[in-house]
């Protein structure tokens, strides 16, 4: 089947949507999920986003996100970044965006790494919040079609220039062309044994990108969260977010001493506990909000408190036994500050994108800020560019084994995963 449109964004996470809705409405645009609309980090996440208050905090924001990935993020980005935060978060706010307030006024969390409270929040479910009120806001567009279950497993490209993309539905080949093609596809969680983020998530995006020649950075940067709840039965570790941290949570040792800074940066956090682990040779570490306030407890962190009692432990009471995961990719698609990749008319947004801003350790809750600040200049961008594109169609390759071509590039990333960290070999599920 051939489908054709303006402009192609594969992803449906914060930074699919926002793209989405920053394009001009006289645009043909089709979003895809290679499952459904809400099968999303974006809609696991829990802490909030991170905006400078004011432009008094705009350096020192800089300055926190330059210390946190150890001075070797992309200066020029890290200023986009801070500097257009504020205006980025008021427009969420005029999409029906909920963040927590206070008479009136938006509340501002704390997370390791920043010098101050700056991060808006939904309770612990930010990524919910906003990704429902962004989705209400779709549905509503005539001129954005959705897509679920629909996988995408190459792009159709000639002459380092992108027309579209090749994916399959119910084991059936679907060409979509398009002018501008964005990929959001996220990270790459789901290769991990250990990991926080969605298990389908398997890195696709920056296969495509591989295979056809496009420029990536940095793939030896990932994250590892410091506290994901410690439980064998989960497929998906349930995260237990930084602000519980940023709140007064304590980390304890297995013989309930107290052993670091809980406001550090995650690499750091997540060092000390691994130091921790292996000299009690117990696989996790607690984390502690017993000696906060029960009320508080419950209704600023619902969604924690619920998860955790459905798996016998009572956070007001007990401690959480936490070990570090799999999060956060760094590295990525190479892109400029617009979300241009080095293909022609190709984009990349949000957490498949490398722009450079997290440097080799990502701030706590700069993804979600990242998603909407670069895909919304990705969106300035093709409204501007997509009246000059012409595109010649051409029938790409037929492809006969749909498994056998998603196999094909998870192999990618993970061979790419292993020549850069080594490290994380045992680490890494192989297919
Ligand atoms: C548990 C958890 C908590 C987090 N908490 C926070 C937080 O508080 N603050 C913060 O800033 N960040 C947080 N993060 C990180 C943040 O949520 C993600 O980095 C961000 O949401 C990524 O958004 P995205 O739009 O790039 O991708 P995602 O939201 O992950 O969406 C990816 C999309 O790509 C689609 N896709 C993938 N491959 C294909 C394919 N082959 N074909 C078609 N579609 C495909 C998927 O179906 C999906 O729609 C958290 C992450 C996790 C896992």
């Amino acid at each position: 089947m051939n489908i054709e449109c303006d402009v192609l964004i594969v992803g449906t996470g914060i930074a699919g949507l926002y793209t989405a809705l920053n394009l001009r409405e006289d645009l043909k645009i089709i979003l895809v999920s290679k499952s459904k609309l809400t099968d999303t980090n974006t809609y696991l996440a829990q802490g909030g986003i991170a905006t400078a208050k004011n432009v008094d905090d705009i350096p020192f924001f800089i300055e926190d996100t330059l210390r946190a990935g150890n001075y070797k993020n992309k200066i020029e980005a890290v200023n986009v970044l801070a500097t257009e935060s504020i205006d980025n978060i008021n427009k969420l706010l005029q999409l029906g965006v909920e963040f927590d307030r206070s008479c009136g006024v938006l509340l501002y969390t704390k997370e390791g790494a920043h010098s101050t409270n700056r991060i808006v929040h939904h309770k612990d479910y930010t990524g919910k919040a906003v990704a429902d009120s962004l989705i209400n806001k779709i549905k509503k567009k005539k001129n954005i079609n959705v897509f679920e279950e629909t996988v995408l497993v190459d792009l159709i490209a000639s002459d380092n220039k992108c027309i579209g993309g090749i994916f399959t539905k119910e084991n059936k080949q679907i060409n979509i062309f398009s002018k501008e093609t964005v990929l959001a596809t996220g990270g790459i969680g789901g290769l991990f044994k250990n990991s926080t983020n969605q298990r389908t998530l398997t890195g696709d995006g920056l296969a495509v990108a591989i295979k056809n020649g496009v420029r990536v950075k940095d793939l030896g940067y990932i994250q590892f969260h410091p506290t994901a709840l410690y439980d064998n039965k989960d497929d998906r570790r349930f995260l237990i977010s930084e602000s519980l941290r940023g709140e007064g949570a304590i980390l304890l040792n297995s013989k309930g001493e107290r052993f670091v800074d809980e406001l550090l940066p995650r690499d750091e956090v997540s060092a000390k506990i691994y130091d921790e682990i292996k000299k009690t040779n117990v696989p996790h570490v607690y984390l502690s909000v017993a000696h906060l306030n029960d009320s508080y407890v419950k209704n600023r962190f619902p969604k924690i408190y619920s998860e955790c009692l459905k798996r016998g432990i009572d956070i007001t009471k007990d401690y959480i036994p936490v070990a570090p995961a799999q999060h956060y990719f760094m590295g990525g698609i190479d892109v400029d500050l617009n979300s241009k990749t080095s293909m022609k008319n190709l984009y990349a947004v949000g957490e498949v994108a490398c722009t450079g801003v997290h440097g080799d350790n990502r701030l706590a809750s700069n993804s979600l800020l990242e998603g909407l600040v670069f895909s919304k200049r990705a969106a300035e961008s093709i409204n501007k560019e997509i009246n000059s594109i012409e595109i010649n169609i051409f029938n790409p390759k037929i492809i006969y084994d749909f498994e056998k071509a998603k196999r094909e590039n998870i192999n990618i990333i993970v061979e790419e995963i292993k020549k850069k960290r080594w490290d994380l070999k045992d680490e890494l599920i192989y297919y």
